[in-house]
């Protein structure tokens, strides 16, 4: 089988792309393969399997250049430092998708790395995004996880891998912020054209901004409706086509608290769950600094048009909020005051989020013993159940819309320790059951329980290298 990459983002922007080459890898062995994923791509499993599977792991490609605050720090050159990008292909659907590796070696933006990745992590990255995909939020997909047979030394020797990913695109609010920097405002306008081309087009250069506030808006509001903590919200992991992207230290919420986060590095809370909001906006004014010169000659008409774009943030994001939790309560109308008392009794009461909203469906049924017996206070969750009824919830929208099966912190761990110990059996489990999230099946009630209290209260996600 011939694969025909294009090389579409190398040639736009040649000044952001360093051609370079993944380390061989020793022993590659296939851990994943996405099916359905390949089909789309025109890709043969079999073929990918056998003879194919050297494409997945190694090859020429470009890394990418990009700049990014991290943590609120900026820094003028990050770039794929253990990455690249192999090329572009046409999906079934006539789209240009990247076709990105990630754990593939050194590159000239190592920096101090190491350029390799883990088994865990890659595994980890593997099955949050394809949870993620099968809730329908905007991601990045992954295409296989592979073994290198490198030794990757952590704080203990750990085996070696690549994820071979597949995206929308790479562009990321730090690849603006490069091009801005680098003072040529030539290199900056080809950057946003290849980005109008590949995901807005027709826009003006003011109209690729709104169109990035509103889905960035849209995304975190539909990350948060399933309780998705992404954990490392820096500029160079901010997309401009509104994916997901870098699954690093990323977890879903179990008991609603707006303070959560359960990354290692994240030590003052800048992306807990609530924050989230904040922080996109933060990181799209970023954005809109880097842009300012393509929205107009003059700064100051430019700083007006960015900053009007930017305040629609708000809107967009309660729009999608709100709406989503419309569908999750199965009711219309106003239901902000609804909303507000069941978060604060949610919050006192440590109520698991997802075992409640798929819980209350059952409600909506006539069964509210489930949903009720999470909380301690009961009479302010019957007291909250009755104003809930009156409203005539709808347990067929609330199904469609809360999931049953999301990527436990638990269940992930245990996957990932027995994949690199080279049991994939528990990985393809949750798998199964977080790719298909809505409604029981019988024999995965596993896979739906919180995790037991001494695991969540001391758990921390590490930074995904
Ligand atoms: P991340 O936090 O994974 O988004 O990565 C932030 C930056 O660090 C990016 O420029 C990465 O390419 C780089 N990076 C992360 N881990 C490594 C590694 N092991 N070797 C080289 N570069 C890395
Ligand atoms: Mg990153």
């Amino acid at each position: 089988m011939n694969i025909s990459l294009s090389s579409d983002f190398a040639d736009a922007v040649p000044e952001m792309a360093v051609s370079w080459e993944a380390v061989p890898a020793d022993g590659p062995e296939l851990l994943a393969l996405n099916e359905p994923l390949a089909k789309e791509l025109g890709l043969d499993p079999a073929w990918l399997r056998a003879d194919g599977l050297p494409f997945l792991v190694s090859g020429r490609g470009v890394a990418q250049a990009y700049a990014g605050h991290q943590f609120g720090g900026y820094s003028p050159r990050l770039g794929d430092g253990r990455a690249l990008l192999l090329g572009e292909l046409t999906d079934s659907d006539g789209r240009l998708r990247d076709l990105h590796l990630k754990g593939s070696g050194r590159t000239p933006f190592a920096r101090g790395g190491d350029g390799l990745a883990a088994v865990g992590p890659m595994l980890r990255e593997y099955v949050i995004s394809e949870a993620m995909h099968a809730l329908g939020i905007p991601t990045t997909r992954a295409l296989a996880v592979v073994s290198t047979g490198h030794v990757v030394q952590r704080e203990e020797p750990l085996a070696g891998a690549v994820l071979a990913r597949v995206a929308a695109s790479h562009l990321r609010v730090g690849s603006f912020q490069y091009a801005r920097n680098t003072g040529d405002k030539e290199l900056l306008r080809r950057l946003a054209d290849h980005a109008i081309a590949r995901h807005y087009p027709g826009s003006s250069h003011l109209e690729l901004f709104a169109h990035v506030v509103a889905a960035q808006a849209e995304l975190v509001a539909r990350w948060m409706l399933v309780g998705f903590i992404h954990g490392v919200m820096n500029t160079d992991n901010m997309t401009i086509s509104g994916e997901t992207i870098d699954y690093g230290p990323c977890a879903f919420m179990e008991a609603y608290d707006p303070t959560t986060k359960y990354s290692s590095i994240d030590e003052r809370g800048r992306y807990a769950f609530g924050n989230q909001p904040i922080v996109a906006e933060w990181n799209l004014a970023r954005l809109a600094e880097a842009l300012l010169p393509l929205f107009a000659e003059n700064e100051d008409e430019a700083v007006e048009l960015a900053l009007a774009t930017l305040r629609t943030f708000e809107g967009h994001f309660e729009e999608a909020w709100i709406g989503g939790m419309r569908a999750k309560l199965g009711v219309s109308g106003d239901v902000k005051p609804l909303l507000t008392d069941l978060l604060a009794l949610m919050h006192e009461n440590h109520v698991d989020f997802t075992s409640f909203f798929h819980l209350l469906g059952k409600a909506a049924r006539g069964d509210a013993e489930p949903a009720r017996s999470l909380f301690l206070d009961l009479a302010g969750i019957d007291a909250w159940l009755a104003r809930w009824r009156e409203l005539g919830p709808d347990a067929a929208v609330m199904d469609r819309v809360n999931p049953v099966y999301v990527p436990r912190n638990h269940l992930v761990e245990e996957a990932l320790a027995a994949g690199a110990d080279g049991d994939m059996g528990p990985f393809d489990r949750l798998l199964k059951a977080v790719t298909s999230p809505y409604g029981e099946r019988p024999g995965l009630e596993y896979f739906a329980d919180p995790a037991p209290r001494d695991f969540s209260a001391t758990y921390r996600t590490y930074c995904g290298t």
